[in-house]
């Protein structure tokens, strides 16, 4: 790229002098800050300095270096990433919307009541009683329904439940939450089928057992078959059941984790809900419980006094305390109830439906050039495992094309790679969730690709290792990028 401006920090770009802006004169003869040594930096600022116009380029081709939804496709697995209508933006940024956290009820009413409808359709599509939107994120909400799970068995005064079980499919959130929240992590193996495996679990129940935690579809994209067994056996103990309804996407409309069994989950509204969260942007995590477990959500709890005919933030004394400052992301919440609201009850099973069809699409039109280690219908995603045997992806010479180079090779044709080496069930892991906002057109481009991509593992291995070829960086040495990171400027 023939730019001056191309891959350059602002400070390679600043000249002594150069200046963007041009004060005043000073018009207060006599006085002059020169006066009041206390006021005076005794050292030169490291700041770069540039031209206005030198800024907005720099920041502009930055902008331009940049992958998201809305320049590409970006199948990404184990973290929905759908588009987001930009009706969502336009809603967010109402000036109405836009309060202090510390306005009192009565002046925030239209706040409080998109909030506790937002809590209430959750609530309708999880088949779960009630919800807070406190959380910022996934991981926060797993943090705090593990939080409800350990405040439900201490105020029962059953104190001996200090272990959580995970699946070893799990999203690495879950062990981390469950740890941070005081609990020990005991793991159950996945059948070779790709789902928990009931066996493994039995002889893991017992007095002290919390919960259990489950994601599902899975992160292979699985549908759980044996959860009713599964929450049978977890309750039978005295433990509870925990979802982790990060990706709920699938599941809209279709089928609800408070049917199936489960009695705490959260959903990321950051996923399921639109909001883009690349780069990790805002987000929120809001929690759930089934009835009976309502008091111990986190405070402040938004609710709805009929008697008074208005919305108030209550505090209830046997809830768990707080988890966030105020209310939890209200940006983000105010999205989620635009993408709700612009579907409506009729379509929302259509997004699921549909994020169902794509992955399935994808993965039987690139079965015979990648391997697929489950052969099943998935859901919103599933996992291939490298390449197929007759295009190398059996050899284990230097020119064997793996993963890594096949999500490197796809950058040169733009697109986002998807997420890989994860779960680590299979050496070789590729994980494809297309999502339902997609078309056809866009799906057949990324197959027609990823089927270029095996041919030329077959005829030009060293090409495709050597990949990207067409990008501003080339390959990066991740060890080297972790081991040795450089996060200043030493030029200066
Ligand atoms: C993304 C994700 C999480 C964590 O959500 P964050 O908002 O990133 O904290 C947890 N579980 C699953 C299955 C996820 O995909």
């Amino acid at each position: 790229m023939n730019n001056v401006y191309y891959g350059k920090l602002i400070f390679e770009l600043s000249k002594p002098g150069r200046r963007g802006y041009s004060l005043p004169k000073n018009e207060f003869d006599g006085y002059s800050l020169e006066q009041l040594p206390v006021a005076r930096r005794e050292n030169k600022t490291l700041l770069p300095e540039v031209d206005e116009l030198t800024v907005a380029r720099h920041y502009t081709n930055m902008s331009n270096n940049n992958f998201g939804v809305d320049t590409g496709f970006y199948p990404l697995g184990s973290c929905t990433m759908k588009y987001n209508p930009k009706v969502n933006e336009e809603l967010a940024a109402l000036q109405g919307f836009n309060i202090h956290p510390s306005t009192p009820d009565c002046a925030a009413q239209g706040a409080l009541k998109l909030y506790d409808e937002v809590q209430r359709t959750l609530a309708e599509i999880s088949g779960l009683s009630r919800f807070t939107l406190n959380p910022y994120a996934g991981a926060h909400g797993e943090l705090t329904g593990l939080m409800v799970i350990g405040t439900y068995h201490r105020q029962r005064g059953d104190v001996n439940r200090t272990k959580i079980i995970v699946p070893d499919s799990a999203h690495g959130t879950n062990p981390a939450s469950a740890a941070v929240a005081g609990f020990q992590i005991v793991q159950v193996k996945s059948t070779a089928q790709g789902t928990v495996d009931v066996e493994d679990l039995k002889p893991l129940l017992g007095p002290d057992i919390a919960g259990m935690m489950m994601t599902n579809p899975n992160t292979l994209g699985l549908f759980e078959t044996q959860i009713p067994e599964i929450a049978r056996l977890v309750h039978e103990c005295g433990g509870l059941m925990y979802y982790d309804g990060a990706n709920l996407n699938p599941m809209l409309g279709v089928c609800r984790p408070g049917d199936m069994g489960f009695d705490v989950m959260h959903i990321n509204l950051h996923k399921t809900f639109s909001t883009p969260h690349g780069g990790g942007g805002p987000g929120s995590g809001p929690v759930g419980v089934r009835a009976g477990l309502e008091h111990c959500l986190p405070n402040p709890q938004v609710v709805y006094n009929e008697e008074k005919g208005r919305y108030e933030q209550h505090f209830d004394e046997e809830s768990l305390g707080s988890v966030s400052g105020f209310l939890g992301n209200f940006g983000v919440i105010i999205r989620a109830y635009a993408y709700l609201l612009t579907l409506g009850r009729e379509n929302v099973p259509m997004a699921g439906r549909l994020s169902v069809l794509n992955a399935n699409y994808i993965k039987e039109r690139l079965r015979s050039h990648y391997k697929l280690p489950i052969d099943v219908v998935c859901k919103h995603e599933f996992v291939f495992d490298g390449l197929r045997e007759e295009y190398g992806g059996d050899h284990h010479d230097a020119e064997h094309v793996t993963t890594l180079d096949v999500a490197k090779r796809l950058l040169d044709y733009g697109y986002h790679a998807p997420t890989i080496y994860f779960p680590l069930l299979f050496h070789e892991a590729l994980m494809i969730e297309p999502t339902e906002t997609e078309s056809k057109d866009t799906l057949d481009a990324f197959i027609d690709v990823m089927i270029r991509i095996a041919e030329e593992a077959k005829s030009d291995p060293k090409m495709v290792k050597s990949a990207p070829h067409n990008t501003p960086i080339r390959r990066l040495d991740d060890v080297k990028a972790v081991k040795e990171p450089k996060f200043t400027f030493k030029a200066l």
